[in-house]
Formats: C-alpha cells, sequence, structure tokens
C-alpha cells in the first residue's frame, strides 16, 4: 500500500535521502530507527505529503502522490499525525481539538463531536472531554493527540518521537496504545522512535544511514 522508489531528498546541497526503496502492507507496523540527523523525520514527512521529494516516486494507496496538487486533501483524508509535541490547540476543549481534523475535511458538526467522543471513550478520556489542554496530564495530552490522529479514519498512523516527550509509565502506556490501534483497526503505522524497546515491539525496524535504509 506505500511504496518509495529511488526517492531522494536534499536540503541546498546537504544530501539527506539517497535513494530510498521501500514497500510497506497495509496494516503493517514498522518502525524507523537511526542517529539523530539521519533523516528519519524527513521520510515520515514524505509518506506524509508534508513535503514533496527532489527524485523518485511515492505511491501510497495505489495513488502516485510524487506530484500530485491535491496532498493536502490527501493528507487530511489519509494520514494521521501523532508528533513529539501534541500540538494541541490551547484554547480548545480536548473534544474541539480532536473535531478539527474531521471540520477541515467538511464533517457535520454533531457527527464529528460523536465521533470524537467514541474514541475519547476507547482511549479512557470520556471525562476529559471538556478539559482544556493545560488541564491534562502529559500522557493525556498525547492521547488526546491520538484520536485527533484518528478522527478522519486515516489509512496510515504516522508517529514522530510520539513518547519521547513522556516519562517512562506514560511512554509505555502510550506505545501499548498505538500497538493495539495497530492491530484492533488493521492500521497501517510506521513510527520513528529513539526508544530500542518500542521500535523492536513493531513487526519490522528499519535504520536509515548514511541516506540509505536497510
Ligand atoms: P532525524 O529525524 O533522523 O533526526 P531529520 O530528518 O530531522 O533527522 O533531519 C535530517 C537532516 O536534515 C538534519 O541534518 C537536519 O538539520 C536537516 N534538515 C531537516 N529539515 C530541514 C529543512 N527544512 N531545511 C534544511 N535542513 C533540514
Amino acid at each position: 500500500m506505500i511504496e518509495l522508489i529511488d526517492i531522494k531528498k536534499s536540503y541546498g546541497n546537504l544530501e539527506i535521502l539517497k535513494g530510498i526503496n521501500l514497500k510497506i502492507s497495509k496494516g503493517e507496523c514498522v518502525s524507523i530507527v537511526g542517529a539523530s540527523g539521519a533523516g528519519k523525520s524527513t521520510l515520515l514527512q514524505l509518506i506524509g505529503a508534508l513535503d514533496t521529494p527532489n527524485h523518485g516516486k511515492l505511491i501510497i494507496n495505489d495513488e502516485d502522490i510524487t506530484n500530485s496538487d491535491n496532498l493536502s486533501e490527501f493528507r487530511n483524508k489519509s494520514i494521521g499525525f501523532i508528533f513529539q509535541f501534541h500540538n494541541l490547540l490551547p484554547e480548545f476543549t480536548a473534544l474541539e481539538n480532536i473535531c478539527i481534523p474531521a471540520f477541515i475535511s467538511g464533517t457535520k458538526t454533531k457527527v464529528a463531536q460523536k465521533k470524537a467522543f467514541e474514541l475519547l471513550k476507547k482511549l479512557g478520556l470520556e471525562n476529559r472531554a471538556s478539559h482544556k489542554p493545560s488541564q491534562l496530564s502529559g500522557g493525556e495530552q498525547q492521547r488526546v493527540a491520538v484520536a485527533r490522529a484518528l478522527i478522519n479514519d486515516p489509512t496510515i498512523l504516522l508517529a514522530d518521537e510520539p513518547s519521547g516527550n513522556l516519562d517512562s509509565k506514560n511512554a509505555n502506556e502510550l506505545h501499548e496504545l498505538i500497538l493495539k490501534i495497530n492491530k484492533d483497526f488493521n492500521q497501517t503505522c510506521i513510527i520513528v522512535t529513539h526508544n530500542m524497546e518500542f521500535a523492536n515491539m513493531a513487526d519490522r525496524t528499519l535504520t536509515i544511514s548514511d541516506g540509505f535504509i536497510s
């Protein structure tokens, strides 16, 4: 379902990715590790259509998105992102934050709210729906960010150091949650992490080094 063919990416004359070939099947959970600065986030951003490669082909859900004009729509509907920092909007409640991607894709308010509440319930946060991010713990904030990533039923969940800002207890809970989502929703997951224990829990671990993947 995801195929990268000879993907290259440079910033100025700094060659970060030098020819990445990769296939990821539907429902697979893949972790990506490598030294800091190796290009892990760059690769994730290309797969998530947040950036475009300088060379190569990127096929997602049988669609060649390399030169697509509709990247933002594709991203909103097909990709769920979880970042190291939750990026929740401080003036909105947990429920409202989760609804935002659904509103962007044109879902009616009532439908989005119902679904956001169901997700909160699934993640054990139904009694936090009306809390603002500052009223939530770090682990809860990150779980709200997970719910926000899932609201549009994305086919692909991308996580960039999702537990990098959490203590080990909350980090472990988040790891288990992401793996459960991968299994329960048959969701394709790609996770960039420094945490080798988490990386090894994935179906497959890839290493980026010197611009290539192995
Ligand atoms: P990793 O996630 O493995 O730590 P990144 O993909 O974030 O690595 O970054 C790889 C390299 O590309 C780093 O040297 C970083 O400084 C550089 N880089 C990333 N994004 C940009 C950008 N927008 N402009 C210039 N250089 C960048």
